[in-house]
């Protein structure tokens, strides 16, 4: 018989298993990144207007419908859905019963309605299957990482989704909403290294300073998210007028200053 290899040893006794290594303490400058970043757009731009907090059920719905939309177009779907179905605030019962094609409908104007109202029916429905009755409510008394893996096993919930429910709805809990302008932003100024969304957001919370409460990630993310639609745009970024030229590197490329961006130009 073959002798057991150390790989197999290790599935046998898990015990074995070498400890995970601690993540490495930060340099200062690394610690100061994203306060940085914070600072000078706080400078540019002014505080934004503070956020009206919705129940997880009715942040889930928005959060669902709004991936690649423009906000006011999102904001009156919204609208448009809770006047057409609802009984009053967070009463979603009517949405869930109409049909797919109704839906695909009534959320016209957003992008993917074909992808997003089936979407959005199947999660209403699995969340009143799991739970018994539809609400998100009861959320609130679960850890924040169980309550988004919980959100994540619904059609179309994933990781940017989950973090806008825990963040800014009335859970208000600590997790970065990295969605595609995010993504873009942190990607231009090389913070972490290239990758997805989930994996930024797991890198950029490691940045994150322990004192940020989950109203500052959600000013934080609000004000990435401006720079992203006002300077750093997907086809235009304005680098000559940005307040965080002299941090990027894609910048100092696109006015001249720098010939290349290297891999090394990433701080963690
Ligand atoms: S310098 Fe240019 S690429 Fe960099 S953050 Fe500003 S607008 Fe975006």
């Amino acid at each position: 018989m073959a002798e057991a290899t150390p790989a197999s040893s290790t599935v046998l006794f898990p015990e074995l298993a070498p400890e995970p290594e601690a993540p490495r303490p930060l340099t200062p400058e690394q610690a100061d990144k994203l306060p940085h970043i914070h600072r000078l757009l706080l400078a540019y731009y002014d505080r934004p207007a503070a956020r009206e907090l919705w129940d997880p059920l009715t942040q889930l719905i928005y959060s669902l419908l709004a991936s690649r939309t423009k906000t006011p177009v999102s904001h009156q779907v919204m609208r448009d859905l809770e006047r057409r179905f609802t009984a009053g605030p967070g009463h979603w019962e009517s949405v869930r019963d109409a049909t797919t094609t109704e839906l695909e409908h009534a959320i016209a104007i957003v992008t993917f309605p074909e992808q997003k109202a089936p979407h959005l029916k199947a999660t209403l429905m699995g969340i009143t299957a799991r739970y018994g009755s539809l609400t998100l409510d009861f959320l609130a008394k679960y850890r924040t990482d169980k309550i988004r893996d919980w959100l994540e096993q619904f059609p179309g919930v994933g990781p940017n989704t989950s973090a806008a429910v825990v963040n800014f709805s009335t859970l208000r809990r600590r997790a970065l909403v990295v969605d595609a302008n995010h993504l873009r932003v942190i990607q231009r100024l090389c913070v972490v290294p290239r990758a997805d969304a989930a994996t930024t957001e797991h890198r950029l919370m490691r940045l994150v300073p322990e004192t940020w409460d989950a109203a500052m990630l959600d000013e934080h993310h609000s004000l990435i998210k401006l720079h992203a639609q006002t300077l750093c745009t997907f086809t235009e970024p304005k680098c000559q007028g940005c307040p965080l030229l002299k941090l990027c590197p894609t910048g100092q490329r696109n006015t001249g200053e720098l010939p290349l961006a290297t891999p090394s130009e990433a701080v963690l």
